[in-house]
């Protein structure tokens, strides 16, 4: 059985220098909290990880979800630490006392989710979709409904779901068939979901699924969509549980990966009975659903990004290990001691490409999320809605680029392994397999580019991209001079420039009515754009690093650059200052280059994706 490795330095380094997120504390909502109770919190959570939800990942992938007479069931193994999960309040951790959560800032709760869904993906499924699909309900259904399920959601008592793909509706949910027909107070259910994670399992007593469905007068597409509550078993008005509810599974898919979540076919309303409860106001349920989806893509994001974390740790330990070869420079004698493989150029440019990604992509989710937490509570309603219009633009980039680059880095770490990397002796093969599903569910990548392209860029009037690049050049020209850093912030000056420009043109194409042809370029612009962000907090925090990288090495006088690199290979702090360094210089270098061979592509007017008979 594989431990499970983190990085739980770099966390505390985002959490508590680069973002400084006890500075949340400040403000009336989360004054009861300070650092001791956030690093209690990381403490709890990680011991978890490691003790209950590690031990899961290998039986969840081997044994997987079973369907059989009807019903579906977990490993029997999942049972204990879902109950000891739910006991600790970790599916509200970040949500409202009044629903009996434990009301702490969400970067916090992002913290710990990247333990827990790095530990086991599979088992995070349930806990993450009951806390999702019970926030929609807390926000949006009615007082009544609130009080019957949204403290047992977020006390993982009753489970949740998202029901929206159907067989002709996957990316164009507009397409949604299922009917909902209103009679009295409550609508009758019938319709097949496809694809529904969690959609049954044998974890909670009862399972609540949000169902976008439409009415019989609903106009066509998107606006017709409602959304629905439907329980999988009835609650009676004092909370207790009723008669089933007419909701069945057909069957789950065999997948590539994450075999131990079910992905199942629902029925509803096969016999006629299946009662709905309809959430909010008809043909809203879009507007509704795009709060759980929003908060749904930064958490595929996160999947994508705590696997290639855990990928990158195992493969980084391997390769102090493994003895292959000799040192590059002795080749040609025999004799020349044999070295462990980190010492050979290209691993150790594989291992830096994982080491950078993993910094970057981790900065950009918890960055967004630190953006979501001071758009609550911050009191200055100017900074509220910056930072509010941060989470809108950034979203895309958390599900898409960290879904492609974790997986990417899995990959790497695969091959850094070698022969080993891929067998099931070692946990990297299965991090790659369940990573993947992530660049796909919850609006494929493609999809997430276009949300970036055709509807972020021109939000609010442009005002979300314009704030996007004034910050970022504001940072630039403070940090223009920098005594060692300037030649890489000159790097992500150049990258923004391009940026900048692509921008433009896409914008001034689709003004003419040429929208099609930056269209065909949205997931590469989604990626440089990704990549001239994530180089940016990269900068940050290397700026922060090198600071610190200074202080330390003044107090132990190492004052030339033998004496230093001697430090860093002694002293833990200096060591991992200094391999933050390395990570931003690797990323600006080796990484953010690319924007320009996109940009050059996109400028090309070659309109052959457009034109090609395929
Ligand atoms: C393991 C698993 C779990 C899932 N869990 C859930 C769940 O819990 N709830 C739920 O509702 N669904 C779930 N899904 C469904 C998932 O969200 C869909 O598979 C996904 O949205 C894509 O839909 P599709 O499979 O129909 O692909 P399609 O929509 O047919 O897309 C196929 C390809 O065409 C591209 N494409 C489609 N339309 C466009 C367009 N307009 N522009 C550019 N490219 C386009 C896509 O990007 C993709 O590459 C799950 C799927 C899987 C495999």
């Amino acid at each position: 059985m594989a431990e499970y490795l983190v990085n739980r330095r770099d966390i505390e380094f985002i959490l508590y220098e680069h973002l400084d997120v006890e500075q949340l504390c400040r403000y009336e909502k989360y004054s009861e909290f300070n650092r001791e109770v956030f690093d209690m919190v990381l403490e709890q959570g990680l011991k978890l990880a490691k003790e209950e939800l590690a031990p899961l990942n290998e039986i969840a992938d081997r044994e997987g979800a079973k369907f059989e007479n009807g019903t579906v069931t977990f490993p029997k193994e999942f049972h204990e630490p879902y109950r000891k999960f739910c006991e600790g309040g970790w599916i509200g951790v970040a949500s409202s006392p009044e629903w009996g959560g434990q009301g702490l800032p969400r970067v916090i709760a992002m913290a710990t989710g990247e333990f827990f869904t790095g530990a086991c993906l599979a088992f995070m499924m349930t806990p993450s979709l009951a806390h999702g699909a019970g926030h929609m309900f807390e926000t949006f259904a009615s007082e009544e409904l609130k009080n019957l399920f949204v403290e047992k959601m977020y006390a993982g008592q009753w489970a949740g779901t998202m029901c929206l793909t159907e067989p002709q509706a996957g990316s164009n949910v507009g397409d949604v068939k299922t009917m909902a027909v209103k009679e009295g107070d409550v609508y009758k259910i019938t319709g097949t979901k496809i694809f529904i994670s969690s959609g049954d399992h044998d974890l909670a007593e009862n399972i609540i699924h949000p169902v976008l469905a439409r009415t019989p007068d609903a106009p066509p597409g998107i606006k017709g969509i409602s959304l629905f509550l439907v329980p999988k078993i009835r609650v009676n008005p004092d909370g207790t549980l009723g008669e089933p509810n007419d909701v069945h599974c057909g069957n789950i898919e065999e997948k590539m990966g994450l075999h131990g979540s079910s992905t199942c076919t629902l029925n509803f309303g096969d016999e006629g009975n299946c009662i709905g409860y309809l959430v909010g106001e008809e043909n809203k349920g879009i507007v509704y659903m795009f709060q759980m989806m929003n908060e749904a893509r930064i958490n595929v994001g996160l999947q994508g990004s705590a696997l290639g974390a855990a990928a990158y740790e195992h493969a980084l330990q391997y390769a102090k290990e493994r003895i292959q070869g000799v040192d590059v420079r002795n080749m040609k004698d025999p004799n020349a001691p044999r070295v462990p493989i980190i010492d050979h150029p290209d691993v150790r440019r594989m291992l830096l490409f994982g080491k950078s990604i993993t910094e970057a992509t981790r900065a950009l989710l918890m960055k967004t999320i630190y953006y979501e937490d001071l758009a609550e509570v911050s009191e200055d309603e100017a900074e509220r809605e910056k930072a509010a219009g941060y989470v809108d633009l950034f979203t895309p980039l958390c599900k898409a680029y960290s879904s492609d680059m974790g997986f990417e880095v899995c990959v790497q770490a695969m091959q850094i392994l070698g022969g080993y990397g891929y067998c099931q002796e070692y946990p990297v093969e299965q991090y790659a397999r369940d990573s993947k599903i992530a660049s796909i569910y919850e609006g494929t990548n493609g999809i997430q580019a276009l949300d970036l392209l055709g509807r972020k860029l021109a939000m609010k009037g442009g005002a979300l991209y314009m704030n996007f690049l004034n910050d970022l050049n504001a940072f630039i020209e403070e940090n223009r001079s920098h005594e060692s850093l300037a030649s890489y912030i000159e790097k992500l000056a150049a990258a923004k420039d391009l940026l900048a420009d692509i921008t433009n043109d896409f914008m001034t194409k689709s003004m003419s009515g040429d929208a099609i042809y930056s269209i065909a370029h949205a997931t590469p612009y989604l990626s440089s754009f990704s990549e001239v962000v994530c180089a940016w907090l990269l900068m940050e925090q290397a700026l922060i690093a090198q600071k610190r990288l200074d202080e330390i090495c003044a107090e132990k006088g190492a004052d030339d650059p033998e004496a230093r690199k001697a430090l860093a290979g002694e002293n833990d702090e200096a060591k991992f200052y200094a391999g933050k360094l390395d990570s931003m210089k690797f990323y600006v270098t080796q990484i953010l280059p690319n924007v320009q061979a996109r940009v050059a592509s996109a400028k090309t007017e070659d309109r052959t994706i457009l034109d090609a008979v395929l």
